[in-house]
């Protein structure tokens, strides 16, 4: 099995870089047979930048960071490939995902920047209050005005860019209110967004765990023969185990919930007892700006769980 994962990583020559290593390995990279990039960071509120090269010789990036400091240092590591940006996507209208978009638009002037109409409207109306609250929280770091993609899709499509094919498939709401997967035919990689975060805390306030898992349903159905999956945060690697991490960690979650309601009702000791229990049983990393993502997503577990399952959900 470890055998069969390194001779993928060798065919598609994933690469992490770590902030340092971005300059660091610019020598050596134009060497290799790169194809498909990654820059990233350590620690708490990591978020992946992709970039892949497309057979013109240009790159399609995807998704482009939380805030100025990290776009500018994965915008480096983009620059460092040395070729043109034709394209970029955005994943979904979470601001780790988009905050980006106008630094890396003034490096790049004219680059079309793709989002699925639903992922566009939220960034241009900042229909969550993301920008808003990025703005507020954090004004040193966040650009006074955001910038939305400007060709969307509805759905499903197929995107030619540079000679790339890449599918672009709307997965609705999960992790986000809207994320959209794109799939390379050509490779077998999948770049899913945050519907799949390898061994990291998911978000879970938004109160859509049942149709999150209903996406990774959709997802390993649709493309039984992914090669690589490239999650919005954590480390690439085979779909096995990462979609079955992402169930087990979302079943187990909601799992310890209902227990805990079964037990002690919508109360605050039950919240209490949940969190403590899916810190203890998941000694994860929380990979986002949530301050303490665990009592986070309690709240919305316990949402979820309150309402008719009939319900629809906020
Ligand atoms: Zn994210």
């Amino acid at each position: 099995m470890r055998a069969k994962w390194l001779a993928l990583l060798a065919a598609t020559t994933v690469v992490t870089f770590s902030p340092a290593m971005a300059q660091d390995r610019q020598p050596t990279r134009a060497a290799l047979p790169a194809r498909t990039g990654v820059w990233t960071y350590s620690g708490t509120g990591t978020v992946n930048t992709y970039w892949v090269e497309t057979p013109g010789g240009g790159l399609v990036v995807i998704d482009v960071q939380r805030d100025l400091i990290h776009a500018a240092q994965a915008l480096a590591a983009v620059k460092a490939v040395g070729k043109p940006v034709r394209a970029i996507l955005v994943t979904h209208a979470h601001p780790d995902h988009y905050t980006g978009l106008g630094l890396f638009r003034q490096a790049f002037p004219g680059v079309p920047v793709y989002a699925s109409k639903a992922t566009a409207e939220a960034i241009r109306n900042d229909t969550y209050g993301a920008n808003a609250g990025e703005q507020a929280e954090a004004p040193e770091v966040t650009p006074r005005e955001f910038v939305a993609p400007g060709i969307t899709f509805d759905g499903d499509t197929t995107l030619q860019i540079d000679g790339l094919t890449i599918v672009a498939r709307e997965l609705g709401a999960g992790e986000a209110p809207a994320t959209t997967a794109y799939y390379l035919p050509s490779t077998r990689e999948l770049f899913p967004g945050d519907a799949i975060l390898n061994r990291l805390h998911g978000p879970l306030r938004e109160a859509h765990t049942g149709d999150w898992l209903g996406v990774l349903d959709r997802l390993e159905a649709m493309y039984p023969n992914v090669a690589v999956v490239h999650p919005g945060h954590g480390a690439s690697g085979p779909k096995e185990p990462m979609f079955d991490d992402e169930r087990l960690y979302l079943r187990t979650c909601r799992a310890i919930a209902a227990e805990e309601i079964v037990r002690g009702g919508f109360t605050d000791a039950a919240k209490a007892a949940t969190v403590r229990r899916i810190n203890a049983r998941f000694p994860y990393t929380n990979p986002t700006g949530i301050k303490d993502i665990v009592s986070d997503s309690v709240d919305g577990l316990f949402w979820e769980f309150s309402r008719p399952s009939s319900a629809p959900l906020p």
